[in-house]
């Protein structure tokens, strides 16, 4: 795997050590290419059965193959469709629904956005509301959802529904798949304060899904959404990214004077990255024993959101003036006036997911037993 990544990954990614443009959806031709490469190798789905053409990896071994392509500062181009949709389907699909939905998802052509949040039900997900009717064989949907990451440059959505508005708000959820070109769907974007517009709101309007997009079975949507975000916890390749990051700007920063405080403060949050790397250690070996990882993973997740916005405020201010220079070729910015950016970026990162309230709320009633507030 070394020498595969050594050889044949973009030198972008491992000399330059420029992040991919639309590492979440098809914008980005390098990337697509690079995917495919990936999954030549049979590496793309390293945790999808050998049954549904997967690698059929451990857990531990997962967790290498990530912490490898990190190392070597390349993203692993699984995205949403083979870390969330897949295993989903797995678990919950039909047979017919294994057979059409993931052989275009590990031949990376269906590249789904995930159309969970509404205005009114983020941290309180089970409170979705956008309306689903059943007319024969198929559903009409009625609604808005909102923070749809990557929608315009994603080809399909995984998204919640309700089926039964009278039902307890957890019972009348369904779990959805569907292409973005269904008409009546029409996607907005939002620019965000990096000036970035990832960011989507998507509206639906009579929109009409086959019933057969009906992941798992009606009303039990939530529960199935639960497996969905189980997959997306275990964050090493962050974890590993963090540090990446803390060692390039080392590199490159300008010698620090014994007396200076972000001397300090690097220090620490090299420390604190390698704690990051630890904790997701112990969550993969703990699915490796079996156990599900529970107030653990909202550590892990808490602990590094945090840690990569403290870092990217050391960074700005041990750079100076030129930290604060945004841009590539800003004539003095620092590191091709990639800071602002990382700092500005790194800010949403303990909202999206789970906000760090929400963590600390898992983290006090799940791991130290207290009495929910
Ligand atoms: C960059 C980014 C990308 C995203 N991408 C997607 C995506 O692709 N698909 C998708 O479906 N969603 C996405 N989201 C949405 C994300 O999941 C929600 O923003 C998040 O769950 C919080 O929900 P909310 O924004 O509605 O805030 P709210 O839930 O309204 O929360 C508002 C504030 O109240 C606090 N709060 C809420 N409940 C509690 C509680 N029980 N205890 C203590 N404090 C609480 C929160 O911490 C927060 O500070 C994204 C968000 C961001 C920032």
């Amino acid at each position: 795997m070394r020498t595969f990544l050594r050889t044949e990954a973009p030198t972008e990614y491992t000399v330059d050590h420029t992040p991919p443009k639309d590492a979440m959806g098809l914008g980005d031709a390098t990337y697509q290419a690079w995917r495919h490469r990936v999954a030549g190798k049979g590496w793309l789905a390293a945790h999808w059965p050998t049954e549904y053409a997967g690698a059929g990896m451990t857990t531990m071994e997962q967790f290498i193959l990530k912490e490898e392509f990190a190392l070597h500062y390349t993203p692993h181009p699984g995205g949403r469709a083979i870390e969330m949709v897949g295993p989903t389907v797995i678990m919950h699909g039909t047979d017919a629904q294994k057979r059409e939905l993931l052989p275009p998802i590990l031949r990376g052509e269906h590249i789904y956005c995930q159309g969970f949040s509404e205005p009114e039900a983020g941290s309180d997900l089970a409170a979705v509301n956008l309306r689903a009717v059943r007319e024969g064989d198929e559903y009409v949907l009625n609604g808005q959802k909102i923070w749809t990451s990557n929608a315009t440059t994603c080809n399909w959505m995984f998204f919640l529904a309700r089926t039964d508005p009278d039902a307890p708000k957890h019972r009348g959820i369904s779990y959805f798949v569907m292409p973005m070109d269904s008409e009546g769907l029409s996607v907005r974007t939002i620019t965000d304060m990096a000036g970035g517009d990832e960011l989507c709101e998507a509206f639906f309007d009579n929109v009409r899904v086959p019933a057969s997009y009906r992941i798992g079975e009606e009303d039990r949507g939530w529960y199935v959404a639960m497996t969905t975000l189980d997959f997306e916890r275990s964050g090493i390749a962050g974890a590993v990214g963090l540090q990446q990051d803390i060692l390039d700007f080392l590199r490159v920063a300008r010698p620090l004077p014994p007396a200076d405080p972000c001397r300090e403060a690097l220090a620490e949050l090299y420390i604190g990255s390698e704690v990051a790397r630890q904790m997701s250690f112990n969550i993969a070996s703990q699915q490796e024993r079996g156990l599900v990882p529970n107030y653990e993973a909202s550590m892990a997740k808490l602990f590094s959101s945090e840690l990569g916005q403290r870092f990217a405020r050391v960074a700005v201010s041990t750079a100076g003036m030129r930290g604060m220079l945004q841009g590539e070729g800003t004539p003095h910015a620092f590191r091709e006036g990639r800071l602002p950016n990382q700092l500005i970026r790194s800010l949403p990162r303990t909202i999206a997911g789970g906000s760090s309230e929400v963590q600390r709320g898992i983290i006090a009633t799940r791991g130290l037993g207290l009495p929910r507030g």
